[in-house]
């Protein structure tokens, strides 16, 4: 065999604790690395320090060695690595990509024209004068950073060679070479007010540093790869293999997720379930 070793990685966030879906996704992950003689890496995507909770991380660990999962140290905690994301967003703030956001959330929700819930949010905006830029960062208002998508556009010459293969399948049976269309992000959050970093510049970022060829993630995710495609064509880091997978439902036809109170793998496991039973049942 030549060429790089497989990469692939498993990347949740301790906002709550692991549920099926994530345990379908985790798996996926791992058992491709085993198939491809490949490494599995663990991710903690932690930036948002007041969602976040370390209860919920050490949970992570524990469930996920549960399911007979083993993976490379260090694990890379996001919250570690501000100065990775910051040195990624100067890069992009040099070429003239990025400009100030001082909106509130209402006023982006207003520009938006009220977004459906879970939808991705695609805000155009645009710099603001410089003068009244330098008199809102003087007075210490809160502000985000944002992707420009034109000019970003600008910058490429266009998006027509932007593209990404996929191996898996998007949510509308899309599969191979898949032109990206960064438009569905609109202007994307880079930072965030409160917080450094927003989560597509550190999943590029990160992906790139821990080597990671082969993102393997649900299909909620697959419009986020379209914008993740642009940063880092932008950035100038490697484009990953994209496999997408299917959602779980649960019994009521609808996807596992946190919200939902889906029932989680450590009341599954105070319940008896064994995770052979449980990996029988994901299908694996
Ligand atoms: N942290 C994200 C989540 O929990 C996953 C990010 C990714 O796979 O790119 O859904």
């Amino acid at each position: 065999m030549s060429g790089p070793p497989f990469v692939t990685r498993f990347a949740p966030s301790p906002t709550g604790y692991l549920h099926r879906g994530h345990a379908f996704s985790a798996l996926t992950a791992f058992k491709a690395a085993q198939g491809a003689r490949g490494r599995f890496v663990l991710r903690l995507e932690d930036i948002d320090v007041i969602r976040c909770r370390p209860d919920y991380e050490a949970a992570i660990y524990v469930d996920l060695a549960w399911l007979g999962l083993t993976w490379d140290e260090p694990v890379r905690r996001q919250s570690e690595h501000m100065a990775d994301y910051r040195a990624a967003l100067r890069k992009l703030s040099e070429r003239g990509l990025t400009y100030r956001c001082f909106r509130t959330r209402r006023e982006i929700a207003e520009a938006i024209g009220g977004a459906p819930h879970g939808a991705m949010e695609v805000f155009h905006g645009a710099p603001l004068a410089p003068d009244e830029e330098a008199r809102r960062v003087e007075a210490g208002e809160p502000y985000a950073w944002r992707l420009s998508l034109a000019a970003a556009e600008r910058a490429l010459g266009g998006f027509a060679t932007l593209t990404f293969v996929e191996e898996g399948e998007g949510p509308h049976g899309e599969r191979g070479l898949i032109k990206a269309n960064p438009a569905l992000g609109g202007d994307v959050l880079l930072t965030r007010k409160d917080v450094g970093v927003a989560y597509h510049l550190a999943v590029v970022v990160d992906d790139a540093l821990q080597g990671v060829n082969h993102i393997i993630r649900g299909q909620d995710l697959f419009e986020a790869t379209h914008v993740q495609r642009l940063l880092q064509a932008l950035l100038g880091l490697p484009t990953p293999v994209y496999r997408h997978h299917r959602l779980l439902t649960g019994p009521d036809g609808k996807r596992y997720a946190k919200r939902d109170h889906a029932q989680t793998l450590r009341e599954l496991r105070a319940s008896g379930m064994t995770p052979q039973a449980l990996g029988s049942e994901l299908g694996f």
